[in-house]
């Protein structure tokens, strides 16, 4: 791939997968939306695959592609999904296809996905992947989120509730965490995650040398 195809400052890169996790409610939505509304960053949202069913304020192709469970099948035996997950009785996955396109462009594309996805894609990608976990300030305020939205049935509330637990307790597989009991702090903690990950020797190395060689011929 030839230099000019990274677009993401004087020493390219290759594009981050940020992984944003948390238990439902606990406002990693409205932080994902954040980040995109915010062209400074850049960011390309994964969209997912979902056998869910659409809630009445999503749109398909923007929130979710919203497919049977035959056409999510299909996905899955032709190895189009980066990584797939049940959640809360529902399928979901991630297209494979666009997300490897924008990392190799040296674009940072952002995934609200869950715990067993963050494992599949870390083991498919260890070196791009950053994994942020989103904690609730209470499990009273997971539960009135829950219930503010008022999108989902209550049987539907009540089980994903009960998900919280387990799922609050896979933090240790995360790189960060952020407690979201302040958008506005969390949002903060987000970005400033981001930007760090940006500059990471790590991520760079051969990058930087051929920079710092041409640098100390000038
Ligand atoms: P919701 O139904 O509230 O949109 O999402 C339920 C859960 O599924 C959330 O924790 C969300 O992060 C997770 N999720 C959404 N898309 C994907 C995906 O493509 N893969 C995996 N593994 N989890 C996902």
């Amino acid at each position: 791939m030839s230099d000019s195809n990274f677009k993401n400052g004087p020493i390219r890169r290759r594009g981050i997968m940020l992984i944003l996790s948390s238990p439902s409610g606990a406002g990693k939505s409205t932080i994902t939306r954040d980040l995109l509304l915010d062209k400074s960053l850049d960011l390309t949202l994964s969209i997912s695959v979902t056998t869910r069913p659409r809630r009445s304020s999503e749109v398909d192709g923007i929130h979710y592609h919203f497919k049977t469970k035959q056409e999510f099948e299909r996905l899955r035996v032709s190895d189009d999904l980066l990584e797939w997950a049940e959640v809360h009785g529902n399928f979901y996955g991630t297209p494979r296809s666009i997300v490897e396109d924008k990392i190799e462009q040296g674009k940072d594309v952002i995934f609200d996905i869950d715990w067993q996805g963050t494992q599949q894609v870390r083991k498919k990608a260890p070196k791009d992947v950053v994994t942020i976990f989103i904690l609730p300030p209470s499990m009273e305020e997971l539960r009135s989120r829950l219930e503010r939205r008022a999108e989902d049935a209550a049987d539907v509330i009540a089980k994903r509730l009960e998900n919280a637990r387990n799922e609050i307790e896979r933090w240790k597989m995360y790189d960060y965490v952020v407690v979201n009991d302040d958008l506005q702090r969390a949002l903060g903690e987000v970005k400033a995650i981001l930007i760090a990950e940006r500059v990471k020797r790590t991520r760079s190395q051969d990058a930087i040398e051929d920079y710092i060689t041409k640098l100390l011929q000038g």
